[in-house]
């Protein structure tokens, strides 16, 4: 990944991509001390840029760092090299870290870097498989207590316990882990949050415990907007054998049906294919225009 072509913005300037690097000692990458987003162009237009950069500035603040750059700085950065790439659709990746000044647990006076890239990519999930539903297994590991972590920071080392549960997941054949919290109710999957319905009702977990997605807010509201009742709640993984239907929502993910979780089985239904399509038309830069 790092030999492709075109330029990273990197502190302020535009570099290319094989030279963007980062020293060995670096703080961020010893001990986690790294925020970042993920973010989707249409049409040559960022979905919800703002409200992603927000959210990349607040996930530094959670880790006691200021990014040095402004909310309008950094969409713009993502802007400019948008263009620069030449691409209309593809995925925004901003990151911010601490560096390699200092060597310790305490890195108080240790630079804080931004770097953003950006590139294309297609499907988070197997197209093929993707309308048919994709399934998941049981994570072994469930998301922190938010007084075990600073659970509501899009932080790199929140992710640790994300890649082991993908991988493990991945080499017993299935696409991706359902993730329960520390109380033992369902949270999300390892980069997507996650939807059911029963009888005409959406029902979601209330993400008082993990990341509270942006495609998830966008959805929710999707959803309403169709007069569809949607049920924010502590949700028991026994109750997904009373479901039928089951999808997952996320800035890679887009909405993606679910076929299976662990023993569970679900139908890519009416519901699930209509908020496919709707926000598939909501990403598109014409209807951003006119709201
Ligand atoms: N949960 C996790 C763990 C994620 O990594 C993501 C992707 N950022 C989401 C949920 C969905 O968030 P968003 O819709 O803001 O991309």
């Amino acid at each position: 990944f790092d030999q492709l072509d075109g330029q990273i913005w990197f502190n302020g300037e535009f570099v290319p991509w094989r030279e963007a690097k980062v020293h060995v000692l670096t703080h961020g990458l010893h001990y986690a001390s790294s925020v970042f987003e993920g973010e989707r162009a249409y049409g040559g237009r960022i979905f919800k840029l703002r409200e992603h950069t927000d959210r990349l500035i607040a996930s530094g603040r959670v880790l006691g760092f200021e990014i040095p750059y402004t909310a309008d700085e950094i969409d713009a950065a993502c802007n400019e090299l948008l263009e620069r790439q030449g691409f209309t659709d593809a995925y925004v990746r901003p990151v911010a870290w601490r560096g390699s000044e200092s060597m310790g647990v305490s890195a108080q006076n240790n630079r804080i870097n931004l770097a953003i890239a950006i590139w294309q990519w297609p499907s988070y999930f197997d197209p093929e498989q993707r309308m048919r539903g994709i399934r998941l297994d049981m994570a072994e590991y469930r998301r922190p207590d938010p007084r075990t972590a600073p659970s509501k920071a899009k932080a790199s080392g929140l992710y640790m316990i994300c890649t082991i549960s993908k991988h493990a997941a991945e080499a017993k054949g299935y696409a991706d882990a359902l993730m329960l919290d520390w109380r033992g109710r369902v949270a999300e999957a390892t980069g997507a949050n996650v939807f059911f319905v029963q009888d005409g009702v959406i029902h979601t977990p209330d993400p008082d415990c993990f990341l509270d997605g942006i495609t998830r807010r966008t959805v929710i509201e999707l959803a309403r907007r169709r007069g569809i009742e949607v049920r924010v709640r502590a949700i028991q993984p026994e109750e997904m054998e009373g479901f039928t239907e089951c999808f997952l929502c996320g800035t890679a993910a887009e909405v993606t049906p679910v076929s299976e979780i662990g023993p569970y089985r679900f139908q890519p239904g009416t519901i699930t294919r209509q908020l496919v399509e709707d926000y598939a038309s909501e990403v598109q830069p014409q209807r951003m225009a006119a709201e």
